[in-house]
């Protein structure tokens, strides 16, 4: 990709748009776009604000020099460049506040920052989330390192072109010569992208390396980085993270396949842990791993059977003992708190209940339903982790439903910890989707 010699293509929005860019924000929704001209499905476009008198004047041009005969009107201002989407309802994902004529350099910067960020600030672990989206200012593209494997995730236009990936594959590789790269691909985000449908798969990265990474691999040093693009043949390893093993089948499983944003969290609530566990929602046993170290006994529940058996992989690797159950959490909570069973430590680490702002209220009845239930059967001194992941419900929600579920049950809660996201998953700030992790650890007496 070299850079462009004729005029970018450029897309206009309104004011409301532009103000929302002003206070911080990199996302511009379709209902404030005014004008797109010229531009392709993904493209690095320049954005300006509409002048005028902020109707939808989109064919106004007012130079900013030019003296302007209303002191309403205001001028064409440049707000600058984005990729844009053609489909998806946040039309514009701002990269830069100023015109950027070379992409490839930009990414490839970007790439390297978000490595830097990592060697900075992640600790314990050879697992983390490489590059988080708008949290690296590189909106649209995820990837996760496990040990030797980056995973990765394209959820925007911008990201799918073959160009595209070369750059940023390249990159990757140069940097990190993982031994395979892997995309996951969710198809609904490529539905809603507009994309082409696409396997998850590993990625040939061969073409998109750099001459001299080639040859080093030629050179026997390595074998191959990684098979034909599409190929469905399993690719795992281990990662540790906190001292605790896990196995990682890097086609298998949710999202990239662990919860890394939990990281910190997990040693956390080990720390106050104790006595009888319940870990619920644990999926490949991410809290039930770490808190076998401190408690007598821990019960691992989820609804999901293949996670559940990754589970127990890795308590054998980890030489614990840990009981888990394939059931309905919220028939198994309830059971179990109507039979008054009773313990020392529970962890509440739900899905994202609420995936729109249409479903916040649904989703709070949730939550309240869960910690009400653990309450109940927390004893004295008893210790509860509860997580949200739904951006939709904030942090105050969640600690409104603690205190709606601690009055019904009449405990009284102290919070130790208001927690968030691990910092791999870094939020920025004026961009408030990107901190979406809550993660409440409190003392019930
Ligand atoms: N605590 C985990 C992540 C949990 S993700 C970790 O740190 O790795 C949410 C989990 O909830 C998923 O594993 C999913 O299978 C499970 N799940 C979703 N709905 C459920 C339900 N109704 N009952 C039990 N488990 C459920």
């Amino acid at each position: 990709m070299t850079a462009d010699k004729v005029a970018p293509p450029t897309v206009t929005i309104s004011r409301r748009g532009a103000d929302r860019i002003r206070a911080g924000h990199v996302w511009v929704y379709r209902s404030d776009v005014v004008a797109v001209e010229g531009v392709q499905p993904g493209a690095v476009v320049l954005v300006q604000e509409a002048g005028g008198t902020g109707q939808r004047h989109a064919d106004r041009r007012v130079s900013t020099t030019r003296k302007l005969p209303d002191k309403n009107v205001r001028p064409t201002r440049s707000l600058g460049s984005a990729f844009y989407s053609s489909a998806s309802e946040i039309a514009i994902r701002m990269i830069s506040p100023k015109p950027v004529n070379d992409i490839e350099r930009l990414v490839r910067e970007r790439i390297r920052a978000a490595i830097a960020y990592r060697e900075r600030f992640v600790e314990n672990t050879n697992a983390y989330r490489l590059i988080f989206s708008e949290g690296d200012s590189l909106p649209g593209l995820i990837v996760d390192k496990y040990n030797d494997i980056l995973s990765l995730q394209v959820l925007t236009q911008a990201w799918d072109p073959e160009p595209m990936r070369q750059v940023f594959l390249s990159e990757l590789q140069a940097a990190l010569q993982s031994r395979a790269i892997v995309e996951r691909v969710d198809p609904r985000v490529r539905k809603l992208e507009q994309l082409p449908e696409r396997e998850s798969g590993t990625i040939d990265t061969r073409g998109a390396m750099e001459p001299a990474l080639t040859d080093r691999l030629q050179g026997g040093s390595r074998t191959g980085t990684s098979s034909v693009d599409g190929s469905t043949t399993a690719i795992t390893t281990e990662f540790h993270m906190n001292g605790v093993r896990f196995l990682y089948d890097a086609l298998a499983g949710q999202k990239t396949g662990a919860f890394l944003d939990q990281r910190e969290n997990y040693a956390a609530a080990e720390k106050y842990a104790r006595g009888e566990a319940l870990d619920v929602f644990t999926y490949q046993g991410g809290f039930a791993l770490h808190l076998a170290r401190t408690c007598e006994k821990v019960t691992g529940v989820d609804s999901s059977r293949p996670a559940l058996e990754a589970a127990d992989q890795n308590a054998a690797l980890n030489g614990r003992e840990i009981e888990w159950i394939e059931a309905n959490a919220f028939d198994l909570l309830r059971d179990y708190s109507d039979a008054g069973r009773k313990y020392d430590t529970i962890v509440l680490d739900p899905p994202a209940f609420a995936k729109s702002r249409q479903t916040r209220e649904t989703a709070i009845r949730g939550y309240k339903e869960l910690n009400l239930r653990a309450l109940k059967m927390l004893r004295p001194g008893g210790i509860l982790v509860t997580c949200s992941c739904s951006y939709h419900v904030s942090a105050g929600d969640l600690l409104d439903v603690l205190s709606s579920a601690a009055l019904d049950s009449h405990r009284n809660l102290r919070i130790l910890e208001n927690r968030g996201q691990a910092k791999d998953h870094p939020s920025v700030l004026g961009v408030p989707e990107t901190a979406y992790l809550k993660c409440l650890i409190s003392v019930v007496s």
